[in-house]
């Protein structure tokens, strides 16, 4: 199946697998899927550049401050994913051997970086409890924290935090709760990063800026792939100390870029213009949600409460006979009796997250159209499966 842009909001299929001409898909699956638009590729294309390695190229070293002033620290450090953002940030501040960081075990750099941190730095991740606004056990990581001088014991050295929490549905960690965890890291000599591939969002979503959200931190690792709209990249942001460490091991993972200030240009336009774009993203995700929690009943349940920034969690209801993947597979496909009543061949495509959720993420290349479009085959779907079609 191929596809052809229609603008930027959604995808024309054009061949292939009966998919018929007419279809509108609507992706769903992830903020990781945004297209840069045209004053973004326009900046790309006039982007001045030089040799990053050698700290030469003009739009990374920009990107690079903007970064760090919008965070309120010192320096950062352009990297090509966030996955590499936070391996470079545990391999910094976990430098002896017998190391072991804490994470939530809901959290990204447990479930979806495949340990890196294990793989390449021997580290040792020590999971503990996810509340499901994304905080941790404090009670539990502190029963965990290990750093006498006993030689059975390995030493915790770090503690992360995500914000906002994508396996909790893009919850927003409480600020109260942070600041507590930070207290509670530093009384034990421990570093603190927060994984903020979505910080911007919280931020937004609740109004606190983002530099007073990573104030406790000492590391903060940020995406522009997602939400803010740039094709590539992350930022590690932190002290000027720690981001020339950073930047020696960005080198040994291969992560040194050359003229990358081409990929900079975006994200400096993904920087400036994002965050603000972020507040629709948001009105339109819990229009989506409050439909699926009105149409859905016995077949999906939404906590509408916990809708706070451009995620929802629909929690299939197993014992009706829907699963998951036969809900992500029914809403890419269409039905004849469908397209009579809504008049188009809508598709959507979502994200079979676990057994019970599937998620469906908003992002800048939405249209109100597309949302309307989306709204259209919920009720459409999810009333067949409640049998009134
Ligand atoms: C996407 C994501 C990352 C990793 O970013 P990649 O650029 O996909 O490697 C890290 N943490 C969270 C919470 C994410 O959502």
């Amino acid at each position: 199946m191929s596809a052809v842009m229609t603008g930027y909001g959604n995808t024309k299929l054009i061949s292939g697998n009966g998919v018929p001409l007419e279809a509108t898909m609507i992706d769903f699956r992830s903020d990781t899927v945004t297209k840069p638009d045209k004053e973004m590729r326009t900046a790309m294309m006039h982007a001045d550049v030089g040799d990053d390695v050698y700290g030469e190229d003009p739009t990374v070293n920009e990107l690079q401050s903007l970064a760090a002033k919008l965070l309120g620290k010192e320096a950062a450090l352009f990297v090509p994913s966030g996955t590499m953002s936070n391996l470079i940030a545990l391999l910094t501040h976990c430098k002896l051997r017998g190391s072991e960081a804490i994470v939530g075990d809901e959290s990204h750099i447990l479930h979806y970086e495949q340990t890196g941190a294990a793989q390449f730095g021997g580290i040792n991740l020590r999971p503990v409890k996810t509340f499901s606004d994304g905080s941790l056990d404090l009670d539990e990581v502190k029963r965990k924290i290990r750093n006498s001088k006993d030689a059975h014991q390995s030493h915790s050295v770090l503690l992360c935090v995500e914000n906002t929490h994508n396996r909790c549905g893009g919850r927003i960690v409480p600020h109260d709760w942070t600041l507590k965890a930070g207290r509670l890291a530093r009384e034990n000599g421990m570093k603190f990063h927060l994984d903020g591939a979505r910080i911007f969002n919280a931020a937004v979503a609740s109004g606190v800026s983002a530099s007073e959200l990573v104030e406790p931190f000492d590391s903060i690792s940020i995406c522009l792939s997602k939400g803010l709209g740039a094709p590539v990249g992350s930022l590690l942001v932190g002290s000027k100390a720690f981001i020339d460490e950073a930047h020696r091991c960005r080198k040994a993972l291969g992560g040194g870029m050359r003229q990358a200030g081409i990929l900079a240009a975006a994200g400096i336009l993904s920087l400036q213009k994002g965050p603000t774009r972020l507040a629709q993203d948001h009105v339109f995700t819990k229009q989506l949600a409050i439909t699926a929690q009105e149409v859905g009943k016995g077949i999906v349940e939404v906590d509408l409460e916990s809708v706070e920034t451009n995620m929802v969690m629909l929690k299939v209801n197993i014992e009706s006979g829907t699963t998951p993947n036969s809900l992500v597979t029914r809403l890419a496909t269409t039905t004849d009796k469908e397209k009579e009543t809504i008049g188009q061949d809508i598709r959507l495509l979502a994200y079979p997250m676990t057994e019970l959720n599937v998620r469906i993420v908003v992002h800048c290349n939405h249209t109100s159209e597309d949302i309307k479009l989306a709204q259209d085959k919920l009720r459409f779907v999810l009333g067949e499966l409640r049998g009134n079609v």
